[in-house]
């Protein structure tokens, strides 16, 4: 009998072509025995609300909170623009992340040595490049109250967001961050603005008492605006960053952007273990949206989804072998030549989705 369930929300537009790319690699290593996923799959985005009138049903919000990782693809398009704010196709990645409490956004930036020149930076501060930006996604200044405008007469209004963060929010995504950390290259920076911010300064007190736990682990505290310089002067100098979510929405997008192609870029979203069990809820996605410019083309790249896939291996099920298979498929594909059509490059092949994710799965064959 299956013991690991995966739930697909393929979503709209290049996501469902994109999806079919990772089910072809998860029927491979089930049927190798590498593995022993159930999937299940549903609705989510523009074809939730044409099938029920929502971004995603009960039904399969009760899928996605049972399942042990969460795979989504993208959501939205024009064809959705004029449906009611609360029935949007983002509505439905919005109640995933807050139902499953997904409070850790894990953001890798890898650049594949094939894929250097692509980088708006120069190939020897990027090649082989690894970060892992872990930001927090429940809390701050996105979600803190009082939140608003408001009319101060005289023609003058006062717009307010708040910024608040409580000692839990932040020690559990430190915690987060250093186990991550004990995994990959041993070095944290923790990147705030105690200069300037309250809330800085309690991010900043919180973080190094957990370090204390985390003795493997080099420390180190950086100003959320020196991060940004640093990432763009000498990104191969971070390891793992964690941040707050203002912050780390920005420092991502960054990091991303070193490595060349949004088609190339996976992300995770992390909640607590579970008490008695010990597993997290998990969502793992590609950065990128549903590309309704590309989509029912089949030149979309399926690296960002296989390579979210591969997180959830990673992460969701300690298969770490498997994953570094999976990367190094992607790695070898690139380093063969094969390009889709966002990375596409002189003298080198450019393919389709389909054909992108049949190289890959050979390479995983080899
Ligand atoms: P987008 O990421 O869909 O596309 C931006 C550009 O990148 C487009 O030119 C697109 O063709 C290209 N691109 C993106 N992914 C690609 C891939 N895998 N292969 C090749 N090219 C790729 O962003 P957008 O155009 O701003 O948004 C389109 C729709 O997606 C909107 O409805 C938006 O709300 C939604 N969106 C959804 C998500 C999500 O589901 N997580 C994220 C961002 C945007």
């Amino acid at each position: 009998m299956a013991t690991n369930s995966l739930f697909l929300l393929p979503g709209d537009g290049i996501g469902t072509e994109i999806m079919a790319e990772v089910v072809k690699i998860i029927d491979w290593s089930n049927a190798e025995g590498l593995t022993d996923f159930s999937t299940d799959s549903g609705l989510a985005g523009g074809c939730a609300y044409d099938a029920h009138g929502e971004a995603i049903s009960e039904d399969d919000m009760a899928k996605a909170l049972k399942a042990d990782a969460v795979i989504f693809g993208a959501v939205g398009g024009p064809k959705w623009d004029n449906v009611p704010y609360d029935k949007r196709p983002e509505a439905a990645l919005l109640r995933l992340r807050k139902d499953l409490g997904l409070f850790a956004n894990l953001r890798p930036a890898i650049c594949y040595p094939a894929l250097a020149d692509a980088s708006a930076l120069k190939r020897e501060l990027v090649e082989g490049l690894d970060i892992l930006i872990v930001r927090e996604l429940t809390g701050g200044v996105y979600f803190g109250e009082p939140k608003e405008i408001i009319d101060l007469g005289d023609g003058q209004k006062r717009g307010i967001d708040t910024q608040l963060y409580d000692t839990y929010e932040i020690d559990r995504i430190a915690r987060v961050a250093f186990d991550l950390a004990l995994t990959r290259g041993k070095k944290l920076h923790s990147a705030d603005k105690k200069n300037v911010m309250k809330s800085g300064v309690l991010w900043d007190e919180v973080v190094r008492g957990v370090a204390k736990d985390y003795a493997d682990v080099s420390f180190n505290h950086i100003l959320a605006d020196n991060c940004a310089m640093q990432l763009v002067r000498n990104p191969k100098q971070f390891d793992v960053i964690v941040t707050d979510n203002l912050f780390g929405d920005i420092l991502s997008d960054v990091a991303a952007m070193l490595t060349g192609s949004l088609g190339m870029l996976p992300s995770a979203a992390l909640g607590a273990p579970d008490p008695v069990t010990g597993k997290r809820k998990a969502m793992y996605e590609p950065v990128h949206g549903s590309a309704p410019d590309i989509a029912g083309q089949g030149i979309a790249n399926p690296i960002a989804m296989i390579a979210s896939y591969a997180m959830a291996l990673r992460y969701s099920f300690g298969m770490t072998e498997l994953a570094d298979r999976v990367e190094g498929a992607i790695a070898g594909v690139l380093a063969d030549g094969l390009r889709s059509a966002d990375i596409a490059q002189e003298n080198r092949k450019t393919v389709g989705t389909q054909e992108m994710g049949a190289a890959i799965l050979a390479k995983l064959k080899a």
